[in-house]
């Protein structure tokens, strides 16, 4: 395969080159895969790197609050039998963390790309993408990220100021509604959305949203769900052009859903049903989600939760009740400092099993589920959470204890069971 940075302007190649020894160094010293801060030190270089990256691709840019990793992967995985594809798949979302992925790719490759929900227009604008993929907006981090309000007025912004091809967006969602009807075209995907804490304000008129069945509307102004194109059935995704069983090996409705906005972003860039489907159901886990491993010698799945929202999914995934199961709650930069998001999350769905509450936070989670009637202990560390939980009467031998985890908790047990950033 054809180097991509052959075709690139000599600055470029300098930037990706200085990138690549940046980077090696950085993993050279242990400081993790290095790519991120080799992406920075092209980009001091360079700083329209991503321009040149891109000049001349298929692009594709993924959003959201909660499951743009998880898609960008699946859109990957869908595109791949049909074309070269690069992606930033290990969820570095940020220009650093895209240059350091584009660097090496073939010049006709695909670009997925994750983007973090307060990048997407000078992503975008960087990039101008043919194809934008808009999950869902939610409260995330209340102490580090805007109003949701405000990131769905940016993500309006600049798909006026660079329209793509295509939008493909969450006609449940009204505020990502909102942001993308003013796209030119738009693919709208039903997903049954039922998590609609962060959409009671309509965003256009800040009167009232009324969810009614599977619709809703705005009761002041003509803000109102769109007529999608594709509906999120238990185990296929309903079309205009038929419909499309799906037997995915990643679990629960979540991941049927981010499978529809895979398959939609796979029809609009002309790849087949097959070779779409055969790639969706091939992905097992996702950047260690979902991950069945070993963990201090323990039988464990890793699961990634960190905020109301990405919890109302999880809480769906985890194993039956009342399989015992382990919460990990941290709060540094990363997770944001404020936990007082964990008051929004729905705990009392835990009632009918035993929870241990670990991670940095794990008191104030404590004092959650004590409120939740939720029976439960604390454990300083994994180990222990895991020794707990393994030693309760409703845990089966041999199954994997469920770990939950909010972000930085998670990368800590996923670097323990091997996996790197
Ligand atoms: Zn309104």
């Amino acid at each position: 395969m054809p180097s991509r940075s052959t075709s690139l302007p000599i600055r470029s190649r300098l930037a990706v080159g200085v990138g690549r020894l940046v980077a090696a160094s950085s993993k050279a010293v242990h400081l993790g895969s290095g790519s991120v801060i080799g992406g920075r030190a092209a980009l001091v270089v360079n700083p329209q790197l991503l321009r040149d990256l891109t000049a001349g691709r298929d692009v594709v840019i993924v959003s959201a609050t909660n499951g743009k990793t998880t898609t960008t992967r699946l859109i990957a995985a869908a595109l791949a039998g049909d074309r070269a594809v690069v992606s930033n798949s290990m969820g570095a979302n940020m220009t650093a963390g895209i240059v350091a992925a584009l660097g090496g790719a073939a010049a006709n490759a695909t670009a997925v790309l994750e983007v973090d929900e307060r990048w997407v227009a000078g992503v975008l604008r960087a990039t101008s993408a043919g194809t934008v993929v808009l999950l869902n907006l939610s409260r995330d981090q209340l102490d580090r990220t805007q109003e949701v309000r405000k990131l769905a007025e940016a993500w309006r912004t600049c798909l006026t100021a660079t329209p793509p091809t295509t939008v493909i967006a969450n006609a449940d969602d009204p505020l990502v509604v909102w942001a993308a009807q003013v796209a030119p075209h738009v693919i709208w995907v039903a997903t049954g959305q039922d998590w609609r804490a962060d959409a009671a304000g309509c965003p256009q008129c800040a009167g009232r949203i009324s969810f009614t069945g599977a619709t809703w509307r705005c009761t002041d102004c003509e803000l109102a769900r769109p007529e999608p194109a594709m509906s999120v059935e238990d185990s296929a995704i309903a079309t205009d052009a038929g419909r499309v069983p799906l037997s995915m090996r990643l679990p629960g409705r979540v991941n049927i859903v981010n499978a529809a906005f895979a398959l939609a972003t796979a029809r609009s860039l002309a790849v087949p049903d097959d070779i779409a489907v055969a790639g969706l159901q091939s992905v097992e886990e996702v950047a260690g989600r979902y991950r069945v491993t070993s963990l201090a010698g323990r039988p464990v799945r890793l699961l990634l939760a960190k905020n109301p929202a990405g919890w109302h999914e999880a809480i769906e995934l985890l194993a039956d009740p009342p399989a015992p199961v382990v919460v990990s709650i941290n709060a540094r930069i990363a997770d944001g400092h404020d936990p007082s998001w964990l008051w929004d999350v729905d705990f009392e769905r835990l009632r009918s099993r035993f929870v241990v509450a670990t991670g940095e936070r794990r008191h104030d989670l404590a004092v959650r589920l004590r409120y939740a009637d939720v029976e439960h202990v604390t454990a300083d560390t994994i180990d222990e959470a895991l020794r707990v939980a393994m030693g309760r009467p409703a845990y089966i031998a041999g199954r994997p204890v469920d770990i939950a985890a909010n972000y930085t908790a998670f990368q800590e047990y996923f670097e323990r069971v091997g996996g790197s950033q």
